[in-house]
């Protein structure tokens, strides 16, 4: 139980379908928030659960129902999945069938040769691990979190579709994989019967890999995506602009994806720069940037992650300012290019 709760009986909030847009994802039957939510930091065992449990509950308050799970969030590892579990049994599982989650296995995970990779032993020894933690009966999209090079994409498939057959989930997500590779991903599952629904790959302005060749797959296969890291961890917001806060992802010895040493001189001339542009239309840089990612038409929803509800509030007025107009494009490039 989470204890000092001053809200321990939470009711969510009756007009949450009016707040946000919903898009189809590819050409599947399947809506998803324009914006979702992802728990690999911040939700840990080392965090303030009071905090984990305040930011779902503002996300679904406004219509976020979908959450990003893996077994690898934390720190430590598993500890985020857990954490979801206890908030989701306390506030959420009367509304299990308005969420839809997602969990994911690739990366290492536990010793041994079976704790890591892309093998059928280790996705779905995984995904009964993250079921376990999470206390659901099944995921709605498990992901192959990366492709493993030592092991055929077949096998991997394989695997995807065993756990959709047997009801450990409804639908086949792939995350990382390069476009020859997705490629592969896509015709393998048409041929199992089980249609990969969705890519997870990583876009913001900083790092538009997708724009060669992935997008083009994605529409013309009807796949959907969802795009992580949009404010590149927090560097596309102002919040570096003058130093490393306190307690931000970058001052935090534990993140090792992120430190002092990726907060280069260039990379905050361009922000600041980008910064002057959202300042013109009147919206945080952080908005801005979530905009931008939803301009490219492969992308579904745009995944973020919070370390407070106030970021949360502030990430969702993006979606009411989402027009660009051709200025603000080509300056944007003219930057980030
Ligand atoms: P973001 O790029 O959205 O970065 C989130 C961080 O940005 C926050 O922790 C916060 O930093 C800062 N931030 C958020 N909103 C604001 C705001 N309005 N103003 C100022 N700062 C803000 O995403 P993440 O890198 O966290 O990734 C999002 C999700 O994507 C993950 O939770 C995970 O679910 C998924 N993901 C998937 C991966 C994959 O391989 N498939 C890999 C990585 C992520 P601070 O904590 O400093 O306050």
């Amino acid at each position: 139980m989470i204890t000092n709760d001053p809200n321990p009986l939470y009711t969510p909030h009756p007009d949450r379908y009016n707040h946000i847009k919903y898009q189809r994802c590819g050409r599947s039957g399947v809506l998803l928030p324009r914006l979702s939510l992802g728990l690999w930091q911040n939700f840990g065992a080392a965090n303030s659960q009071a905090n984990a449990r305040a930011m779902l509950r503002k996300a679904f308050d406004e219509g976020i129902c979908h959450f990003d799970l893996a077994n690898n969030y934390g720190p430590n590892y598993g500890s985020a999945e857990q954490t979801f579990g206890n908030i989701f049994k306390q506030d959420f599982a009367h509304h299990r069938d308005e969420l839809f989650i997602a969990s994911k296995a690739g990366y290492d995970m536990w010793p041994g040769p079976y704790g890591k990779g892309g093998s059928v032993k280790y996705l779905v020894s995984s995904c009964d691990q993250s079921l376990a933690r999470t206390g659901l009966k099944y995921f709605d999209v498990f992901y192959h979190h990366c492709m493993d090079p030592e092991t055929p994409i077949e096998e991997s498939m394989r695997a995807l579709d065993y756990i959709v057959r047997s009801g450990r989930a409804l639908y086949a997500g792939i995350s990382n994989y390069r476009p020859e590779q997705t490629q592969e991903a896509i015709s393998v599952l048409k041929s199992l019967g089980t249609p990969l629904l969705v890519h997870q790959p990583r876009y913001n302005m900083f790092d538009r890999w997708i724009e060669n060749g992935l997008t083009d797959i994605l529409l013309t296969e009807g796949i959907g995506s969802i795009a992580f890291s949009p404010l590149a961890q927090g560097v596309l917001t102002n919040k570096y602009l003058n130093g490393i806060p306190a307690n931000s992802r970058a001052a935090r010895p534990e993140i090792i994806h992120l430190g002092n040493n990726d907060i280069t001189a260039e990379k905050l001339e361009k922000v600041k720069q980008l910064n002057a542009i959202a300042e013109s239309r009147e919206q945080s840089l952080a908005q801005m940037a979530i905009a931008w990612t939803l301009l490219n038409p492969a992308v579904t929803s745009c995944l973020i992650g919070a370390s407070s509800t106030e970021q949360i509030t502030d990430c969702l007025a993006a979606l009411t300012n989402p027009e660009f107009n051709e200025k603000d494009l080509l300056n944007i490039n003219a930057i980030i290019r």
